[in-house]
């Protein structure tokens, strides 16, 4: 569908730039072609409209509620609002006015943005913003529903009542595809030495009593004992999980941390030969080799920028990756990633819970309040990590239905993330590496296809810069 917008004139430019950016947003999951130039507008298939005086025209016109008020991110946002519609229940930010639809495009924009989380101040232990202060978590929202794409199915609907023949869902750039899944690894760890394996399964163990979960604790407690003295190293899994990837024909991304700046950074170093080795075999294998930005890559400028290059030095050709330990703030890793070149990022997600944190199942570029404008990386959201399936309710069931929301409301581009230690008792109870399996061999049947976040952001890149959010060409040279 070919549709143009039409703000009021009393829109400001910063007005237009912020919901315009939600319009092409949604225009490049729906696979719509936007209308950026008024003058077009007469050869549209429909206009969205916030103008009161709208004429009436040959195309159809939906007026949306003109809600938004433009807000310093450094303000939180509006209370959530409870909204109902054909058995459909969602929460607003701002409620319609009587007889028209809801400001659908600011409820786009909130979410995505993440307008509310630069708002806030309070951080963990770790200096990240905790779940239980953010949007989410203040309003006891849930954050296995994916908002903002709930919002664009109730704009399609609203659409698709006036353009007849209008398909309701969402089309996939890729129409081999139905639903992308980013298949990744995030390497904390390596089995570099007898006394680094010794150290890590003690602390695991240790990590495992705190879980309650005394049982596994004294089997990792045992190997610790065990890889002393000369035994198998159960943290030794990255080949275990390659050699079920390539049966499988799956992609998937491996994230390295390249600097050393903290005790919670990774026990190897990418300069040493046995590293690279790892990291060439992964190639080898198709697999996609990133940066995993070290836990304090953005306490200064260039730090991100400056982990990408050192692994560009020892041969390789990052593209993106993943924040250690989801160590950011947006207002911190947007321009770092920027000025590091990345063609994305898949930090946008949580530690201790499964879901949308900016309400996407699926990637966009995020906003840059700096400049107010689309960055030129895409996000793509992290979901689901290993560490969160320790709660019992996050059982294969449960990661398994927050897929089949994703599948609902759009064809993908969330990530999943297991360490290549998940599996086999060396950090976590057996139970969630045995997820990983179980998801990866139902991908059929879901129609989920695996891919590394390279091979993801290749074959969706020209969807997004068709609808004006990002440049013409992305910088990708390694693709798997
Ligand atoms: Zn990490």
């Amino acid at each position: 569908v070919r549709i143009s917008l039409e703000f009021a004139s009393s829109h400001t430019t910063l007005h237009r730039a912020r919901l315009g950016y939600a319009f092409s947003l949604y225009c490049a999951i729906y696979g719509h072609e936007p209308i950026p130039d008024a003058m077009q507008a007469s050869s549209a298939d429909l206009c969205i409209s916030y103008n009161d005086s709208s004429i009436s025209r040959m195309t159809g016109t939906l007026r949306l509620s003109d809600r938004y008020r433009t807000r310093s991110p450094k303000l939180a946002a509006p209370r959530p609002e409870r909204f109902e519609r054909e058995a459909e229940i969602t929460w607003l930010f701002y409620s319609p006015a009587p007889g028209f639809e809801p400001d659908w495009l600011a409820e786009i924009f909130e979410w995505v943005s993440c307008a509310d989380e630069y708002s806030i101040t309070e951080r963990d232990g770790a200096g990240r913003v905790p779940f239980s202060a953010s949007y989410i978590g203040r309003h006891k929202l849930d954050p296995r529903i994916p908002y903002a794409a709930v919002a664009m199915r109730f704009l399609q609907r609203a659409i698709c009542r006036l353009v007849p023949g209008c398909a309701e869902e969402p089309k996939c750039p890729d129409s081999t595809v139905r639903h992308f899944v980013v298949n990744t690894h995030d390497v904390d760890f390596l089995p570099v030495s007898r006394v680094s394996s010794l150290h890590r399964l003690l602390k695991n163990s240790v990590i495992s009593l705190l879980e309650r979960s005394p049982g596994l604790a004294t089997r990792q407690f045992m190997r610790a004992i065990s890889v002393s003295i000369g035994g198998s190293n159960v943290l030794d899994q990255m080949p275990a999980l390659l050699e079920g990837q390539a049966e499988r024909q799956i992609g998937a991304s491996y994230y390295f941390i390249c600097a050393k700046g903290h005790r919670r950074d990774a026990n190897y170093d990418v300069h040493d030969a046995h590293v690279i080795d790892i990291m060439r075999s992964l190639e080898l294998a198709q697999k996609e080799v990133g940066v995993h930005g070290s836990y304090r890559s953005l306490e200064v400028p260039s730090g991100l920028a400056t982990e990408f290059d050192t692994l560009r030095r020892v041969g390789f050709y990052p593209v993106g990756g993943r924040q250690h330990w989801l160590r950011f703030t947006l207002e911190g890793l947007i321009p770092a990633l920027e000025g590091a070149g990345a063609t994305y990022d898949a930090s946008l997600g949580w530690s201790n819970t499964i879901g949308f944190r900016a309400g996407a199942c699926f990637a966009f570029p995020p906003y840059d309040f700096e400049r107010e404008h689309a960055v030129s990386f895409l996000e793509i959201p992290l979901a689901i990590m290993d560490r969160c399936l320790w709660d019992e309710r996050n059982s294969y069931e449960a990661v398994a239905k927050l897929l089949a929301v994703s599948r609902k409301y759009a064809w993908g581009g969330a990530s999943m993330l297991w360490h290549p230690t998940a599996f086999k008792e060396g950090q976590f109870p057996e139970r969630i590496g045995q997820v990983y399996w179980r998801l990866a061999d139902a991908r059929h049947e879901q129609q989920d296809t695996w891919v590394s976040a390279a091979t993801f952001v290749s074959r969706v890149w020209r969807r997004y810069a068709d609808a004006g959010l990002l440049p013409g060409r992305e910088s990708t040279h390694a693709v798997c």
